[in-house]
């Protein structure tokens, strides 16, 4: 029996799957957990630090008194899929049938890779533009398919855009090419994708019969007179786009995990029979609040996309005080930066030195390329936080020296 106990197992097995073996841990997550172990300031994973409104918070609470404590319908609750199909009309003009084209999750990121499983065969292949959120990569192997990336090329002036090359993403499309990710507004460049490339993306979906999963979970989140374009609402894509989007950003609440995948009738019904079976259904209480929550008059939005306005506009200068060159965002809440200034050897042996000397996190930029050496030289701060935090992270980056 001792023998049995003390026995080692095969270690040509190790219990492991291969996928997990081609991702790492979330690099956005670690640095939250090395900002509390080193009391530094949070401006690395993009989660706000002040209170949600109080209108939704009331309505949870409501929700709660009135015991909406069992599973919704595993698709989610009838007025939240209601609400979402409402606003994508009134936002967006595109119809929604609540019935048919909505799956609630527990957040985007569920929805992401709900999708990605639902639609995906091994072999096939995922355009995504880079720098990425960094889902999408063990996204794209867990549902066991190839990414192809496509670069987002840094502004070459100031105040300048992010840009892609059309032929560099024309020959990212072949006859494997099952879907596209576009993130608009853009974690982590802030890039706002313009009509004329939305249109472009479109044109190869169609000709290469490839399905648009877009992520627009910081749609509300835009400044300096850009506007949001969502991908389905252009001609042609209403039956080739899985629209993906979340209470979390827009609602200041990235802990209560409600999210939610728009498509057409085929693909949401496969994408909520892996939905069920991955988690049955997101939050019951949190899913009327949402329905509350989107129901919020237009000046809402307003106020929030005027508020993160107001923190970017703080936080880049002090950046630049500091020795950072700012990538200006046109939407989201990040700025990408970059730091040959201080004379690092890369973004990851700056990104320590920042949380344990300086007492900032913020999050290395290959964390958002597939090859580390193409973010040496970046990295991204979140400004979705309170002005006193914005204030200490400024008082602290005015400590370091160039290099
Ligand atoms: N989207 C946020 C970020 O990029 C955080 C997401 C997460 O950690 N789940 O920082």
């Amino acid at each position: 029996m001792a023998d049995v106990i003390t026995s080692v197992s095969n270690p040509a097995k190790q219990f492991l799957s291969h996928k997990v073996s081609h991702f790492t841990e979330s690099v956005i997550r670690e640095m939250t957990r090395q900002a509390m172990l080193y009391g530094a300031v949070n401006l690395a994973q993009g989660f706000p630090d002040f209170a949600a409104p109080a209108e939704i918070k009331a309505a949870a609470r409501a929700a709660i008194e009135s015991d909406v404590n069992q599973y919704a319908i595993t698709w989610g609750a009838k007025s939240l899929r209601h609400a979402i199909a409402r606003q994508m009309g009134v936002w967006q003009g595109i119809e929604v049938d609540p019935e048919k084209n909505v799956t609630v999750c527990c957040g985007s990121t569920e929805a992401m890779i709900s999708t990605l499983l639902a639609v995906c065969n091994a072999g096939d292949e995922v355009v995504i533009f880079e720098p990425f959120y960094e889902n999408y990569g063990p996204d794209s192997v867990l549902s066991g398919a190839k990414s192809k990336f496509v670069k987002l090329r840094p502004p070459v002036s100031e105040g300048g855009e992010w840009t892609f090359d059309e032929k560099e993403l024309r020959a990212a499309f072949d006859k494997n090419t099952k879907a596209v990710i576009v993130n608009t507004p853009n974690n982590p460049t802030g890039k706002v994708f313009t009509r004329a490339e939305l249109e472009l993306i479109r044109d190869l979906c169609v000709e290469f019969d490839v399905l648009a999963i877009t992520d627009e979970i910081y749609e509300h989140i835009l400044y300096d007179g850009t506007t949001h374009i969502s991908m389905a609402s252009l001609e042609g894509m209403r039956e080739r786009t899985v629209t993906i989007n979340g209470m979390s950003k827009t609602y200041s609440v990235t802990g209560w995990r409600v999210g939610w995948a728009v498509a057409p009738e085929k693909i949401t019904n496969a994408i909520r029979k892996v939905h069920d079976f991955l988690t049955v259904g997101a939050p019951a209480p949190l899913q009327e609040a949402g329905a509350v929550a989107l129901s919020l008059p237009a000046e809402y939005y307003a106020r929030l996309a005027e508020g993160y306005r107001v923190r970017r506009d703080h936080l880049i200068p002090a950046l630049e005080r500091a020795g950072f060159t700012c990538f200006l965002p046109r939407g989201a809440y990040y700025v990408m930066t970059d730091i040959s200034a201080f004379g690092f050897e890369d973004d990851v042996a700056f990104t320590k030195y920042l949380v344990k000397e300086i007492g900032v996190a913020a999050v290395p930029g290959s964390s958002f390329y597939r090859d580390a050496r193409d973010g040496a030289r970046q990295v991204r701060f979140a400004f979705c936080k309170k002005r006193e935090t914005l204030n200490a992270a400024a008082e602290k980056l005015g400590r370091l020296s160039r290099g």
